[in-house]
């Protein structure tokens, strides 16, 4: 029965009015890319025995705060956010995996978590804080210690189950300050999946073969960091 299972949120990143990156002149969108790559990843982590639920079920937006509460809303034991970036050099390739950091690890990751966080103030006009400041910052720092180190394990099972067969991103573990890895207590990744404005990477992702085969990779890294941290399956 499903309440014995661990449950994971896939999240789809972007959706409806929010496109997430645009790219050709057939313009893909992100936001395409990322609900077919997370349907998929969901049938592989049924077959794997876990409960997997979409943060979205269909192209209409979403705000990144109501993201957080369908996570916690479930009791979710794991959050997995997929994206995939452009960038304006097209030789730039391969696929990285953010954890949550008060400090970025370069610049690039910065603005690339400035760039995803904008899209609340953009579009969600309502979006205001649950907590007033102080008593946020008490109960993250509380809870956060122990969630941030979940995700860097889980973190560094995704940079090695798909080191074996994808091209990753120099230094593919990387820290920013994305509003959607914020959850105090439910480890959080965001995995770029690749870069739209790289030929390779698109032709990767804009295939079901190519999609299908870096979701099982994930599915696999999963599976491992769940049996290898056992003090990481608590779930809210
Ligand atoms: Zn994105």
């Amino acid at each position: 029965y499903k309440e014995n299972k661990i449950v994971v949120v896939i999240d789809p990143g972007h959706g409806g009015k929010d496109p997430g990156a645009v790219i050709g002149k057939n313009r893909h969108f992100e936001k395409d890319i990322a609900f077919a790559a997370a349907k998929t990843l969901k049938v592989i982590l049924e077959e794997l025995g876990y409960n997997a639920i979409l943060s979205r079920v269909g192209d209409y937006y979403i705000s990144l705060s109501e993201r957080l509460r369908i996570a916690q809303m479930n009791n979710a034991t794991l959050f997995v956010s997929l994206h995939a970036d452009k960038h304006p050099d097209k030789n730039i390739s391969g696929i990285a995996v953010y954890t949550l950091s008060s400090k970025a690890s370069d610049a690039e990751s910065e603005a690339l978590a400035k760039r995803e966080n904008e899209v609340d103030l953009v579009f969600d006009s309502k979006f205001s804080e649950t907590y007033d400041q102080e008593l946020r910052q008490i109960l993250i720092s509380l809870f956060q210690r122990t969630t941030m180190t979940c995700s860097a394990q889980m973190a560094n099972q995704v940079v090695y189950q798909l080191r074996k067969s994808h091209k990753l991103l120099r230094s593919p573990h990387r820290f920013a300050g994305f509003k959607v890895l914020k959850s105090p207590k439910i480890p959080s990744v965001l995995i770029e999946m690749g870069y739209l404005s790289n030929g390779e990477d698109r032709k990767t992702l804009l295939s079901k073969r190519g999609r299908y085969e870096i979701m099982v990779a994930i599915g696999k890294a999963i599976d491992a960091y769940f049996d290898s941290n056992k003090t990481c399956l608590v779930s809210s």
